[in-house]
């Protein structure tokens, strides 16, 4: 089937930046994520789709090879000359470099070794706290592993696979072809060298079998929606001794009821009364540590935005820790009593007058001048 263009599945224009990129994926993520529409095969094929084109379009050079080329420049399957030939699987891979180790990444196979097993994809969704602080999880996954009874060889218990007779165990076998003798990768085994006369029972010979694990998986403070977390070794197992698959862990973060989250900084809305605003005061503002004390000056306007410093998020790829931006919004009171009313009266009358009104002045004047331009 041929694939979408990168830029349509994620609804994006061509000159789009990497911020603004990173915004669309986000949000197309968070509609289309697994854990909100369950057994929804339709949304999970464009989880997956979202979340290729994402990888490709994130990383500048793969964007331009993509841009310039199409998709056979950024497909693994390919055999494309770019991202090293790792069909694509550790790109993005943002741990790849400091957590590598930590999850043990496991050496690659070489060109010509046994195939190896699947990676495999575990979409998670976190709150927004959780992938702040850090959090460890419970995962079960459904995935291919060495079957116990033969021990992966495939063959029943007690017996062990045979030296296959047609190729004496080479796995290749020569044909005589008039005066060419060619090699070939022999029928009966399949290049194996071995074949199971008698095969395994619970896994009729393949010496895997699927199965659902738990695996607990650390996920690090300061994750992102669009980062993901390899597990080394956690994938598939390979039939006849290959390498086993990764696991990777893509995360995608809720959205908070109270804060935004743009990178490492944090977002809210805090509305004020209006006597606060005019009067000033201290206000106790939310942050995700904790409330914290905010001190407005006397006549703050709605829409004032203060800086909290470093109460925002400390990223997981190291650097200062971000901040949090509140916007005051001054709500009009509302279901007044009888006296209440009075007293707003006589603030009126009060303030009738140039300089209580900065704004609506100024705005009155240009309004004015407007009308006698014409
Ligand atoms: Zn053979
Ligand atoms: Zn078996």
């Amino acid at each position: 089937m041929a694939k979408r263009d990168y830029y349509d599945v994620l609804g994006v224009s061509k000159d789009i930046d990497s911020k603004e990129l990173k915004k669309a994926y986000r949000k197309k993520a968070m509609k289309y994520h697994p854990d909100r529409n369950p057994g929804d095969a339709s949304a999970e094929e464009k989880f997956k789709e979202l979340s290729e084109a994402y990888e490709v379009l994130a990383d500048a050079d793969k964007r331009a090879a993509y841009d310039r080329y199409g998709h056979e420049a950024v497909d693994g399957s390919a055999g494309g000359g770019f991202g090293g030939g790792q069909g694509g699987a550790d790109f993005g891979d943002i741990f790849g470099d400091v957590f590598g180790d930590i999850f043990g990444g496991g050496g690659r196979r070489g060109p010509s070794g046994p195939a190896p097993g699947a990676d495999l994809r575990y979409s998670m969704e976190l709150s927004l706290e959780e992938a702040v602080r850090g959090v460890e999880k419970k995962i079960r996954i459904p995935t291919l592993v060495a079957c116990s009874p033969c021990s992966g060889t495939g063959a029943k218990s007690g017996s062990k696979p045979s030296t296959c007779g047609t190729c004496n165990g080479h796995g290749q076998v020569r044909m005589q072809q008039g005066f060419f003798a060619v090699q070939q990768t022999c029928p009966r085994c399949q290049g194996r060298g071995q074949v199971i006369e008698d095969p395994c029972t619970s896994c009729r010979g393949r010496g895997v079998t699927e199965e659902s694990k738990t695996l607990s998986v650390k996920i690090p403070p300061g994750v992102d929606t669009g980062d993901r977390i390899r597990l080394g070794g956690e994938g598939e197992a390979a039939p006849n001794g290959g390498r086993t698959g990764d696991l990777y862990v893509q995360v995608s973060v809720k959205q908070h009821p109270i804060f935004e989250r743009d990178g490492k900084h944090l977002y809210c809305e805090v509305p004020i009364n209006f006597a606060d605003a005019a009067l000033g005061g201290d206000l106790e503002v939310p942050t995700l540590s904790g409330r914290v004390k905010l001190t407005i000056p006397e006549g703050t306007q709605t829409g004032k935005m203060f800086r909290l410093r470093a109460k925002g998020i400390k990223p997981v790829r190291g650097g200062a820790v971000g901040d949090l931006l509140c916007k005051v919004v001054v709500e009009t009171p509302v279901g007044l009593s009888k006296a209440q009313k009075e007293l707003l009266e006589q603030f009126r009358e009060s303030t009738t007058g140039k300089k209580h009104q900065p704004k609506s002045s100024t705005w009155f004047d240009s309004v004015k001048s407007f009308f006698d331009d014409i």
